[in-house]
């Protein structure tokens, strides 16, 4: 039931989170704003499993489960982020991620009389180092970001072997065995979110945590945020909480002049996000 389409032409992006600072007394001097703690309707306690079998790879969906009776989409609320990292730690183990790689990270976002600078040191996975005051900023935030799964997708279109993939219920996957390790996708996503496994040698990315999703459970990085930042949905499922904000409330995606149509989505994102 996939929709693969393969065909070529490479362009450019990192293989890691991308650190955009401009400057670097954000290393050092940077003040945090505080985030409010709120925790969105429908948060539950279920712990990751954190040594999930086949994660690395294509994961597999659980039997039984009917992709087309889903259409999932993911909300983040930077002004709930606090960056803990937490969501990074639980992607890592989760998702087994190499050291040094992520499939999820947090950016932060400091405006002071320079203009803004954005850090991400270890993708956000420690936290975000106290900021000895030298440094006035005008406005922080931090910016949850993993794969788009864009409906629209470079990724998917570069891979001369149809190993980058949509499933019908919207996520973007890659199958590890059909990948060829040539990471045209790699340079083709805009959003820097796919990097070549020094493990595997071949492109690994964010999949919402398919093989969590299609089991009824949230993602890792949705069910451990202790504050509600990033929630997940079915945009085919009536009443739920993430459809009602995708429809009703002020949300937008990340460089929507690229045309990708990404389906994860930010309430109230800043006009810096890039
Ligand atoms: S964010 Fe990048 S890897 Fe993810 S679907 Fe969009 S183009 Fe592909
Ligand atoms: S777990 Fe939630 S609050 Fe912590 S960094 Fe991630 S998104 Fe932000």
């Amino acid at each position: 039931m996939d929709d693969r389409t393969p065909c070529p032409a490479p362009t450019g992006g990192p293989s890691t989170p991308r650190v955009l600072g401009r400057r670097a007394f954000l290393e050092d001097v940077l003040l945090l704003s505080g985030g409010a703690v709120v925790f969105l309707a429908g948060a539950t306690a279920a712990a990751p499993a954190a040594a999930a079998e086949g994660a690395a790879s294509a994961p597999p969906a659980a039997e039984g489960y009917q992709p087309w009776e889903h259409r999932w989409a993911y909300l983040v609320d930077p002004e709930r982020c606090i960056g803990c990292g937490s969501c990074v730690r639980a992607c890592s183990a989760e998702n087994h991620v190499p050291d040094g790689f992520f499939r999820t990270w947090v950016e932060r976002y400091v405006t002071g009389m320079d203009g803004t600078s954005v850090d991400s040191p270890n993708g956000g996975k420690d936290g975000f180092p106290a900021l000895q005051v030298a440094f006035v900023a005008t406005k922080s935030f931090f910016v949850p970001k993993m794969c788009n799964h864009c409906r629209e997708t470079p990724c998917i279109q570069v891979c001369p072997v149809g190993a980058s993939y949509r499933t019908p219920d919207g996520v973007v996957l890659v199958d590890g065995e059909r990948c060829i390790g040539c990471a045209y996708c790699v340079q083709a996503c805009p959003f820097g979110s796919r990097f070549l496994s020094p493990e595997t040698h071949t492109a690994e990315k964010c999949t919402w945590c398919y093989h969590r999703i299609t089991r009824g459970l949230r993602p890792a990085c949705v069910e451990v945020c202790p504050t509600g930042a990033r929630a997940f949905g079915d945009l085919r499922r009536e009443g739920d909480p993430v459809r009602h904000a995708i429809e009703h409330d002020r949300v937008a995606v990340l460089q929507p002049h690229l045309r990708t149509e990404p389906q994860c989505f930010y309430l109230h994102l800043d006009g810096e996000v890039r």
